[in-house]
C-alpha cells in the first residue's frame, strides 16, 4: 500500500521539495486511496505535484491530458530535469518519433505521459493506450469541458468517454476555475461518481496587491523598476498600439522591453515568449493573450497599465506572479478614460449587463478603501479574517477629509454650466485655464470659474472619480459623457449635505517607505550578492541544458540558497527544489560559486571551508597549518565540519577506529550537546579534543543519514 509517508519521500527524492503545501497532501492522500478527485486550486497553487506524485508510486502510467500543446513539452522537460521518465504525445511529433513513445508504452518504460484531448480518443492512441495498465488520467484544465467555463473547448466533449474506455483507471480533474455551477458541470460531464471534491483557497498571500491612479504612468513604471533591475516581470495593456507604445518608451528609458500581441506573426511572438521564459528579455508588455501557455514560476511583477474588465480576468493574470512562492507585486493603474472605454465595450457585447455588472465589480475593487484582498476573495466566496497586511490599503491606509467643499463647487461649475461639460472640461474650467475651447464656450465667464485652482489637475480628476462613484454626479453615455448632476448631487449643492473625500497621495508620497531608500543591512547585502551570483550560474547551466532557468531551480528556491549558503554536498542535497537529479547535474556548479563567494566575503565559517577547500586541492593537513599559521589541530577540526555534511576527507587517517568507537559511545551516553571539554573527561585515555570534534562529525553525519535531526 501506498500512503502519504511514501508520497513525501518522492517529492523529496525527486522534486527537491520538504513538504506538502496545504491541500496537497490531502488529495495525493484521496488518490492513493482510490479515489477519483476534481482539485479547484489557483494557479500556482502547486497543482502539478499532485497528480505527479502519486503517478510515481501507482502501478503502471498515468496520462495527463492538458490543452495546451506549446505547454505540453516544457512540463515534460522538467520532469525529466528530475530525473523522471515522462514523454509527450502529439501532432507535433514525426512518425519515428511517435513511434518510439508507443515503443516505450509498451515496455512500460514512462510513468507520465501528456496527451492533447484530440490526440486521446484517436482510434490507434486507444489503442496503444490499452495495451498498457493506464493508472490514472488526470485532466489539467478540467474546466475546458464546460460551457459554463471561460474556455471551453470542443476537443474536450470528447473525455465523456474516458471512464468507458478505462475502466480502471483513476480520473483526477484538476483546475484554477472556481464557480461552483462550472465544477459541477466537470463532474457531470466526466461522469464521475461519487467523486472527492477539494476547493483550495484562492488566497496568494505572496502577491502584493496596489492600485495606482492612472496618470503619469510611465513615470511610475520607471520608479517601479528601478528597483526590479533583472526581474521578470508582464505588463497588460489594453490594445495592441499600447504595448508597443509602453514598450518602445521602456526601451527609450533603457529598460529591456518587448511587445506581444496577437496581430504580430507567429515567429515574432513565440521568439518574445521564448526570449521572456529564457530571461533573455525582462519586460513584456502584451495584451491579456500573453500567458495562457507559460509556465515561468520567476514572473516577478505584473503591472495592468489599463484597467482588466472583469475580476476573474485581473486575478488570472496577476496569478501569474510568483508562482514559485516567493514575494511578487503587482500593481493596477486605475483611470478615468479606461472606465468609459470598457463601459462602451461593455455596452456594446452581446451581453451588456453582465458585462457591466462585472465592471463595476472591477471598479469597486479599483477604488476600495478597505483591504484589497478581502475584496478580491470575496469575490470567490472566500472570507479574510484579518486584514491582509500586503496590499496599499493596508500598508498606507487612506486618510478621509470633510470633502464637501471640493465637492460644491464642482458640482456648482456643472450646475452653471448648464451640465453641459464632461469630466476634462469641468476640471479645465474650474482651474481657469486658458484653452482655446474654454473661452470659444464662454465658459470662462461663468462665476466658478478658476474657483478651483488651488488644487492640481490630477487632484481634481481623482476627487470627481470619488463623487461619481458617491453618486452625486453621473455619466450620460449618449451624450458625449457629460456629468448630470443628481439628486443626491443636489443635496450637496443647495442643502449643503456633508462630503467625505478621501485625501488624495500622489505617487511619490508613498515611494518615501520604499525599500530602495532605506540602507541594507551588511546581511542583506550579503544575501543579496550572493544571489546575483547563483542567479548568474543558474543562466550558465540553463543554457548548457537547454531549458529555462526556472527550470534548474526557481527564484524562491534560489533565494533559499543565497540565505544559507551551503556549502558542502550535503548542505546542498537539502536545498528546497534540490531533488536527486538536479542535484547530479547543478549541485557541484552552485557549490563552486557558493564556496568562492564564502571565502571572499569572509562568511560565517569560512575559515572552516578554507582549510578544507585547501585540502580538497591537495595539500597535507601540516602544509595547510603551516600556510596559515594554524595549529594542526585546527585544522583538522576543520575537516571534521565537512565531514559531517558529507564531504569526504579520508577519515580514517584522522582518527583511530578504536578511538572513534570510544567517542561514539561517550556521545550516545551523553548526548549530542554535551560541550566538548565534558566528553573530554568523560572519556579520559588519550583521548584529544580533535578525537571529540571528529567522533561529533561522524555521529551527526550518521544521525542525519539515519533521517534523525
Ligand atoms: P499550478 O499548476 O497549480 O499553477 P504548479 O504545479 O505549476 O502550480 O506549481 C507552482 C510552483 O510551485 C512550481 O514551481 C512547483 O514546483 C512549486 N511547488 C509545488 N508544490 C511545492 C511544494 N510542496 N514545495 C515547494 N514548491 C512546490
Ligand atoms: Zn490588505
Amino acid at each position: 500500500m501506498n500512503t502519504t509517508n511514501d508520497a513525501l519521500k518522492v517529492l523529496k527524492e525527486k522534486f527537491g521539495y520538504h513538504s506538502f503545501w496545504p491541500n496537497q497532501e490531502s488529495v495525493i492522500g484521496t488518490i492513493l486511496e482510490g479515489h477519483n478527485v476534481v482539485v479547484i486550486m489557483p494557479t500556482g497553487g502547486g497543482k502539478s505535484i499532485i497528480y505527479q506524485v502519486p503517478a510515481l508510486l501507482m502501478e503502471g502510467m498515468a496520462v495527463v491530458i492538458s490543452p495546451l500543446i506549446s505547454l505540453m513539452k516544457d512540463q515534460v522537460d522538467a520532469l525529466r530535469a528530475n530525473g523522471i521518465s515522462a514523454a509527450f504525445y502529439n501532432s507535433m511529433l514525426t512518425s519515428g518519433e511517435k513511434q518510439e513513445i508507443i515503443d516505450q508504452v509498451a515496455k512500460g518504460a514512462l510513468d507520465l505521459l501528456y496527451l492533447s484531448p484530440e490526440t486521446l480518443l484517436m482510434e490507434h492512441t486507444l489503442h496503444f493506450l490499452k495495451r498498457t495498465k493506464v493508472s490514472m488520467f488526470a485532466i489539467d484544465e478540467a474546466h475546458c469541458i464546460s460551457m459554463w467555463g471561460h474556455d471551453f473547448r470542443e476537443e474536450y466533449t470528447q473525455l465523456k468517454s474516458l471512464s468507458k474506455h478505462f475502466p480502471g483507471a483513476q480520473i483526477v480533474a484538476l483546475t484554477a476555475t472556481a464557480d461552483r455551477v462550472t465544477r459541477e458541470d466537470i463532474i457531470q460531464q466526466l461522469g464521475l461518481v461519487d467523486p472527492k471534491v477539494f476547493v483550495a483557497s484562492f488566497d496568494r498571500p505572496n502577491l502584493s496587491l496596489a492600485v495606482l491612479p492612472g496618470q503619469r504612468r510611465i513615470d511610475a513604471i520607471y520608479r517601479f523598476l528601478q528597483e526590479r533591475k533583472g526581474q521578470s516581470g508582464i505588463i497588460y495593456c489594453l490594445s495592441r498600439k499600447g504595448t508597443e507604445e509602453v514598450a518602445e518608451r521602456l526601451q527609450e528609458l533603457g529598460f529591456d522591453a518587448t511587445h506581444y500581441h496577437a496581430k504580430m506573426s507567429r515567429a515574432d511572438r513565440d521568439k518574445a515568449q521564448d526570449d521572456f521564459i529564457h530571461d533573455r528579455v525582462q519586460i513584456v508588455c502584451a495584451t491579456i493573450a500573453f500567458g495562457m501557455g507559460i509556465d515561468k514560476s520567476n514572473v516577478r511583477f505584473v503591472i495592468h497599465y489599463n484597467l482588466p474588465k472583469n475580476i476573474e480576468g485581473y486575478y488570472q493574470e496577476i496569478g501569474r506572479a510568483g508562482r514559485d512562492g516567493a514575494p511578487a507585486d503587482t500593481v493596477l493603474f486605475y483611470s478615468f478614460r479606461d472606465v468609459m472605454l470598457l463601459k462602451t465595450f461593455a455596452m456594446d457585447s452581446g451581453q451588456p449587463e453582465i458585462q457591466l455588472a462585472k465592471l463595476e465589480r472591477m471598479q469597486q475593487y479599483a477604488e476600495a478603501q478597505t483591504c484589497r484582498r478581502k475584496i478580491l476573495l470575496s469575490y470567490f466566496n472566500e472570507y479574510l479574517e484579518e486584514d491582509c497586511g500586503n496590499c496599499d490599503i493596508c500598508k498606507h491606509p487612506p486618510t478621509r477629509m470633510d470633502g464637501t467643499i471640493i465637492a460644491q463647487k464642482a458640482l456648482s461649475a456643472s450646475y452653471r454650466l448648464r451640465q453641459n461639460a464632461a469630466v476634462g472640461m469641468l476640471i479645465d474650467v474650474l482651474r481657469g485655464s486658458h484653452k482655446r475651447e474654454v473661452y470659444e464656450k464662454g465658459f470662462d465667464k461663468i462665476k466658478t470659474f478658476g474657483a478651483g485652482r488651488d488644487l492640481g489637475y490630477y487632484e481634481w480628476q481623482q476627487y470627481l472619480l470619488q463623487m461619481l462613484h458617491q453618486g452625486l454626479f453621473e455619466i450620460d453615455y449618449k451624450d458625449h459623457r457629460k456629468l448630470k448632476i443628481t439628486e443626491l448631487g443636489h443635496k450637496v449643492l443647495f442643502d449643503k449635505k456633508p462630503v467625505s473625500l478621501v485625501k488624495y497621495q500622489p505617487f511619490e508620497v508613498k515611494k518615501k517607505a520604499a525599500p530602495r531608500e532605506k540602507k541594507l543591512t551588511k546581511k542583506e547585502r550579503m544575501r543579496n550578492d550572493m544571489y546575483f551570483a547563483l542567479d548568474k550560474v543558474r543562466t550558465r547551466l540553463a543554457d548548457e541544458h537547454a531549458i529555462p532557468p526556472y527550470a534548474v531551480l526557481s527564484d524562491a528556491n534560489l533565494q533559499v540558497m543565497a540565505e544559507v549558503r551551503p556549502a558542502y554536498v550535503d548542505q546542498m542535497r537539502e536545498m528546497p527544489g534540490m531533488s536527486a537529479a538536479k542535484y547530479e547535474k547543478f549541485g557541484n556548479a552552485f557549490l563552486e560559486v557558493i564556496r568562492a563567494f564564502k571565502v571572499e566575503h569572509k562568511d560565517r565559517r569560512s575559515s572552516q571551508l578554507l582549510s578544507f577547500m585547501e585540502y580538497k586541492s591537495g595539500k597535507t593537513i601540516e602544509e595547510i597549518a603551516e600556510e596559515r599559521g594554524l595549529a594542526v589541530q585546527t585544522i583538522i577540526s576543520h575537516l571534521a565540519l565537512a565531514h559531517e555534511w558529507g564531504e569526504e576527507v579520508h577519515f580514517a587517517e584522522l582518527i583511530r577506529p578504536e578511538m572513534l568507537e570510544r567517542v561514539l559511545e561517550a556521545i550516545e551516553r551523553e548526548g549530542v550537546d554535551t560541550p566538548v571539554g565534558a566528553l573530554a573527561s568523560e572519556i579520559k585515555n588519550g583521548v584529544a579534543y580533535t578525537d571529540i570534534y571528529l567522533g561529533l562529525a561522524e555521529y551527526k553525519r550518521r544521525l542525519r543519514i539515519s533521517g534523525g535531526e
